[in-house]
């Protein structure tokens, strides 16, 4: 019934068969800077203290159960959820134009935004219907938006000159998309380039997306990851919400919690002020709990409940925020080692772009035959385009990275 013309062998997922790879590898020396998640200094997962403490106040809670979630997850998650991304005090929240539903992480959230817009988003001009990503994109972002058939563009970002944003290019491509086209925007930490627009690009940004009425979706996939901060890395999102917008989010707590696996996400969906805003977030949480429903029935309960627990508890937050700072604070010392150890072997180029990106990853600017002379040389695991993850460089390997490096590049 289903011959290879008509169901091919698809290729492996690049970032899974990488890490197959990285598993096969026997080499003591080797460097895994695939994988998306956090590593202590040791090269091992971390369990953040906090998710540790209130995983034992689950585990121990006697009326703990299995039972099923609302189809919109659970109340106290999805109220808390709001109030971190948007802020205690948003005007959003006292006007209640915003409905969440939480989803499989931040994944399902962007999945369950896109099939909403592919359904519902009807733009006066039908030109507008397409959805533009950054170029390049979280590579999931291509397959999600295509499997639910929405339209998709795309917008320059990254400048390969400067290894920085290519700011004109951006903005040049939204101020040219037809009005009325859906805009997919990182909200902090960029993947997989680690460089991110300054606030006074986003208000550029924000400005022109206002004029040509474009529509802004936020993939936030690292609050409190990027910079520390849980405010400064939600900022760009709580200016578009300020300046009125009407607008999506897709929230993720893998990074942020170290929940990976646990599948904690949230989709927001927020109204622009208006007297029949709260009627507009009624009629949208509907449609989106009919799409939920037949898609997952209802979200998954236990990484839920631990965020939860720690976002509704002002002490377990305060020691959250400090396992954010030890996180982001390894990740940017490493980024100050590595490009120190590349200034020290005076390897050529300029390597600046190292400290000034941010974030889980950087787009080092190497190319596809350096990375596969690192891999073959010096057993040091990295995507194709150059993107390393700075979480797997730890004080016991950045030197030898960087000296790996250096031999490539000259
Ligand atoms: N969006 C971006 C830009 C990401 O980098 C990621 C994770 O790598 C995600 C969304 C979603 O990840 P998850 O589904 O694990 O929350």
């Amino acid at each position: 019934a289903f011959p290879p013309d008509v169901v091919s062998q698809a290729p492996e997922d690049p970032l899974f068969g990488l890490m197959a790879a990285y598993k096969k590898d026997t080499d003591s020396k080797k460097v895994d800077l695939g994988i998306g998640a956090y590593r202590d200094n040791n090269a091992k997962p971390w369990v953040l203290p906090v998710v540790k403490q209130a995983d034992d106040r689950l585990r121990s809670d006697p009326d703990l159960n299995h039972e099923y979630l609302p189809i919109g997850g659970l109340a106290e998650f999805t109220a808390a959820s709001q109030k971190l991304i948007l802020g205690k005090n948003s005007p959003a929240l006292s006007d209640k134009r915003v409905v969440s539903l939480q989803t499989v992480s931040g994944t399902g959230a962007v999945h369950l935004g896109s099939l909403f817009l592919s359904k519902f988003y009807n733009p006066s001009n039908a030109d507008a219907k397409a959805i533009y990503v950054s170029s390049p994109t979280w590579a999931n972002h291509n397959q999600i938006i295509t499997n639910v058939h929405l339209p998709m563009k795309s917008y320059p970002y990254f400048s390969k000159e400067t290894k920085g944003l290519d700011f004109d290019g951006m903005y040049g491509a939204i101020e040219q998309a037809p009005s009325g086209s859906v805009i997919l925007l990182h909200a902090c930490a960029h993947n997989p380039t680690g460089v991110d627009p300054t606030q006074d690009q986003w208000k550029k940004i924000a400005k022109v997306m206002r004029e040509k009425k474009h529509f802004p979706f936020f993939d936030c996939a690292y609050q409190g990851f990027a910079s520390g901060s849980l405010a400064t890395d939600a900022w760009a999102i709580n200016h578009f919400v300020e300046q009125g917008f009407e607008l999506m989010i897709a929230q993720s707590y893998a990074k942020n919690f170290g929940l990976y696996g646990e599948r904690a996400g949230c989709f927001h969906f927020v109204a622009a002020p208006s007297s029949s805003a709260q009627d507009e977030v009624a009629r949208v949480g509907s449609q989106l709990a009919i799409l939920q429903r037949s898609e997952i029935s209802n979200p998954p309960a236990y990484g839920a409940r631990i965020a939860s627990l720690i976002l509704n508890d002002e002490k377990l937050f305060a020691q959250w925020e400090e396992d954010l700072r030890t996180m982001s604070g390894r990740i940017k010392d490493m980024r100050k080692a590595l490009k120190e150890n590349l200034d020290k072997l005076q390897t050529p180029g300029n390597w600046d772009h190292i400290t000034a990106q941010i974030g889980m990853f950087s787009f080092t600017g190497l190319n596809e035959q350096q990375v596969q002379k690192l891999r073959e040389q010096s057993h040091v695991y990295m995507t194709k385009n150059g993107r390393i993850s700075m979480a797997g460089l730890n004080t016991g390997n950045v030197e030898y990275f960087a000296k790996a490096v250096d031999g490539v590049v000259r």
